[in-house]
């Protein structure tokens, strides 16, 4: 009938403008590895901000001593307390708690929202069992990590809740998540070179040589002196969900999205493909497809209109459904949407358009991936015919996680970009909970009894 080919031809436009082929994932790699290079070489010289961290000791492994780190992100909070054993015994011991952070709070003041942290925390170390050994007389320490650039500030905020609950503990490192995910890997893996977070947002660092980051002015070391390996490279917590390029492809939904967002024109890379998001550009398509081709009937559901209201979990969900009839596809239509008795020809169509948009994600996120490979020369084989080395990219955040069709997608773009040779020496590795561990091992080197 006439309603199928309109629906036919709104996904066909869709597709064509969000296609991804690899000729244009080789643009994107390429725009973000100049990106990089402008960003390193002086501040606003980029979208890419190229921050450094200043982090030159990653963990060494001879950390010791009962640490605690508290990972702030998007939608919630993990707070972590590690017992470290150096060298041989490693992490002795680790327990978490995962804190869903009221959506009011993540709006108000960050008062009322370091005071809920806090006194989560101060719960937290209530509940110690006789396992976790602090030193009479130390004061417990705390890594603390974000899923967002911060002032220093925020540890004096954090530092002032901790005192209203009466908690005796001091913020001894604050870094960006991706860096605590960096470190964390490399504390389990030394070929880590590089941390990808996707979860809510979307973020990455690596390890950069010093002698590569043109705007920094800090000392070098001198030719010829003595110095340790570490000394000559720094973190970069890229803040690559900034990036743009005339190369991403763009569609009219996209563009939508941007403009009624809270940041118009940023985060424009992370709008294509965080956990934010995706559910969001789903929801766009769908309410395209019902008001121009009444996919869902005559009358447009009303609740398709509502911003936000498809979560990327549910979308997540509503793609992974392998039963014959679509049952979760036609569930969640129903419970999330208000959309009854939906054919299996239009539940079809909902998992086509969850499919056209995650891959797009993923797919890019790859490209990036391979524009940072690009920049430190570890995506082919060096030209002196000698073996690429094994290079680890450590990767957290519930997206990834949990969407296995997303991470499957981006393992093997990954594979397709870089070639069946030097695919076989770079591993994308899971690093659950990286950030946290990360976080209470920078605790660690920088504790005040060291
Ligand atoms: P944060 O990014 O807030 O630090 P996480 O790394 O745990 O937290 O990621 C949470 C995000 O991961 C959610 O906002 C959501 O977008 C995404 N996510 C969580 N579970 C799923 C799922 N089952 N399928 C797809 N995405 C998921
Ligand atoms: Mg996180």
């Amino acid at each position: 009938s006439g309603r199928w080919s309109r629906v036919a031809a709104v996904i066909k436009e869709f597709e064509e403008r969000a296609a991804t082929p690899i000729g244009k994932l080789r643009q994107v790699a390429d725009a973000m590895t100049v990106e990089m290079h402008a960003g390193l070489a002086s501040e606003g010289g980029s979208k890419l901000k190229m921050l450094i961290s200043y982090v030159d000791n990653l963990p060494t492994g001879d950390e010791t001593g009962l640490f605690y780190a508290l990972d702030l992100g998007g939608t919630n909070f993990r707070v972590l307390r590690v017992q470290l054993g150096g060298k041989e015994k490693r992490v002795v011991k680790q327990e978490f708690e995962e804190v869903s952070i009221p959506p009011h709070l993540m709006v108000g003041g960050s008062d009322e929202l370091f005071d809920f942290i806090a006194s989560a925390l101060a719960k937290f170390v209530a509940a110690e069992g006789d396992d976790f050994h602090l030193p009479i007389g130390r004061q417990r320490e705390l890594g603390f990590t974000f899923s967002f650039p911060v002032g220093e500030d925020v540890v004096a905020e954090l530092t002032r809740a901790m005192e209203r609950q009466g908690l005796d503990m001091r913020v001894s490192a604050l870094v960006n998540d991706t860096i605590g995910t960096l470190a964390g890997g490399r504390y389990f893996d030394h070929d880590v070179v590089a941390a990808v977070i996707l979860g809510t947002g979307t973020n990455a660092a690596y390890v950069e040589r010093a002698h590569a980051i043109p705007k920094w002015h800090g000392l070098l070391p001198k030719s010829g002196e003595m110095v340790s390996a570490s000394s000559s490279n720094m973190v970069i917590n890229m803040e690559w969900g900034n990036f743009r390029s005339s190369h991403l492809p763009l569609t009219d939904y996209d563009q939508a999205l941007d403009a009624a967002s809270l940041n118009p024109g940023e985060q424009i890379f992370e709008k294509l493909m965080s956990g934010m998001y995706l559910g969001e550009i789903l929801r766009r398509v769908l309410l395209k497809l019902a008001t121009e081709t009444a996919l869902f009937g005559d009358t447009v559901p009303p609740k398709l209109e509502t911003p936000f209201i498809l979560r990327t979990p549910a979308m997540s969900s509503i793609h992974h459904d392998n039963s014959p009839d679509l049952k979760v596809v036609g569930t969640k239509l129903k419970e999330l949407l208000g959309i009854p008795n939906t054919s299996l020809k239009t539940r079809k169509v909902v998992v086509q358009i969850c499919d056209i948009v995650a891959k797009r994600g993923a797919r890019l996120a790859a490209a990036g991936i391979v524009g940072i490979l690009k920049k430190i020369g570890r995506d082919a084989p060096p030209k002196d015919g000698s073996k690429l080395p094994k290079t680890v990219i450590a990767m957290d955040g519930g997206l990834y996680e949990h969407y296995t069709i997303f991470s499957d997608c981006l393992q093997s773009t990954l594979k397709e970009m870089l070639g069946p040779e030097a695919s076989t020496s770079i591993v994308i590795k899971l690093a659950n909970d990286g950030s946290g561990i990360g976080a209470s091992l920078l605790a660690a080197s920088h504790s005040q009894y060291l």
